[in-house]
């Protein structure tokens, strides 16, 4: 098996360049092939020495991940699901705005964590994406958008881990595809605009903070222990008192000097003015001295087995009221690409259910095997 080079970060690359004799600039002069100018076939990288381009067909190959659907929104948010093998699939949304281009990106097919307001924690955990795989989603909108739009710029500005999955679970395949996000030879993302989102897997924000400072969104959701436990299982491994110490330790390192909090809004589970009272008192009076923070509201997306319901908008609205009266920057998340269920934690929408996915994989696969026989029927007629 070749390796395939959308697993590989700069220094990755280098090391794979230098094992076939070749010099790091090699490697540079690669890598910005690959994620620049978003090409896959190694003949038409035409500055890249000779015998290096010759070589690199018979090691190493560019693999993205196959497109089983495209669906559009009436305002601009697209999603792509793509096919990771195994009847599984996993999705990434693009949501244009005016002045950035976001990516949300998922880390695993499923997820583990198994919160009761999540359609991907209802899907239970298939397995890890490789580095590769997470990095092709973006190697594929990009790109893909590029050529859409004929005008070379880049288009997407941020990256949001807010996809199916919980990306500090998937670490050691997250924080190489974090350097290529922020590589200048890479896609040059700045810091401050690439976010981890994660439901507080403690021990790893540690080591973020050391290996890889992005921006940080921590899923909050509840402002006690007794509440978490419930919606965010991992609470009872990681309670609500050691996730914000371990928040207050990523801030030096930080490329914001704030964790940005994420508050699912569930109807008269954990929004009501008693509820946003407990929230102000545990998030300013944490160790003391507080936590900086943002926090934003997100409408829950209902989906039927999690037996929920949206908050309403004027309890979303009071309960922010509330928040900022008492100096916690509180904003309403807008939701984006409703009519194709592409809001976050709806990735999964109806579309990756497991089963119907797999029917859905199964069945185009079937289209895809009718017309390869169909094609092949034609060869050899056209061959007789
Ligand atoms: N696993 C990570 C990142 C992926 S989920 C995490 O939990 O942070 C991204 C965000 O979407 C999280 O804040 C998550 O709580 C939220 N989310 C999940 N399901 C949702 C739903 N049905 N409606 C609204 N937000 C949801
Ligand atoms: Fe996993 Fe995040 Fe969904 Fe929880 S909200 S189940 S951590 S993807």
């Amino acid at each position: 098996m070749t390796a395939n080079l959308l697993d590989y970060d700069l220094e990755g690359l280098a090391a794979f360049c230098e094992r076939l004799g070749h010099k790091r600039f090699r490697a540079v002069q690669l890598f910005r092939w690959i994620h620049q100018k978003g090409v896959a076939r190694f003949e038409d990288m035409t500055d890249l020495a000779r015998d290096l381009r010759e070589r690199l067909p018979t090691v190493a190959r560019i693999q993205g991940l196959p497109v089983l659907a495209e669906q559009a929104s009436a305002d601009g948010t697209i999603k792509w699901l793509f096919d990771v093998g195994d009847g599984n699939a996993v999705e990434a949304v693009y949501i244009p705005e005016d002045d950035r281009g976001t990516l949300c990106v998922s880390s695993q097919a499923g997820c583990a964590i198994g919160c009761r307001f999540c359609s991907t924690g209802h899907q239970g955990f298939s397995r890890n994406l490789t580095t590769g795989e997470i990095v092709a989603q973006l190697w594929y909108a990009e790109h893909e958008l590029r050529r859409r739009r004929g005008t070379g710029e880049r288009v997407i500005s941020n990256v949001v881990m807010m996809g199916m999955g919980e990306p500090l679970q998937n670490y050691h395949a997250l924080v190489p595809a974090l350097r290529v996000m922020l590589d200048d030879h890479g896609y040059g993302l700045s810091r401050r605009r690439v976010t981890v989102s994660t439901s507080g897997v403690v021990p790893m924000m540690e080591r973020l903070a050391q290996d890889c400072p992005v921006a940080l969104a921590v899923s909050l959701h509840a402002p006690s222990d007794a509440l978490r436990d419930e919606l965010v299982p991992l609470n009872r491994k990681y309670p609500l008192r050691e996730l914000l110490d371990a928040c207050l330790a990523y801030l030096p390192a930080a490329p914001r000097d704030f964790i940005t909090f994420e508050y699912c809004m569930l109807d008269g589970i954990n929004d009501t003015p008693q509820h946003a009272q407990e929230l102000i008192a545990l998030l300013r009076g944490h160790a003391g001295r507080g936590v900086p923070c943002k926090l934003n509201l997100i409408p829950f997306n209902p989906f039927p087995a999690s037996g929920l319901k949206r908050s309403p908008r004027a309890a979303v609205k009071a309960f922010a009221d509330q928040l900022n009266a008492a100096g916690i920057v509180t904003t309403i998340r807008k939701t984006r690409g409703d009519d194709i269920d592409a809001a976050c934690g709806q990735l999964a929408g109806d579309v990756l259910d497991r089963t119907r996915a797999a029917e859905r994989l199964a069945r185009r696969r079937e289209r895809l095997a009718v017309v390869r026989v169909h094609r092949a029927e034609r060869t050899v007629e056209g061959q007789a």
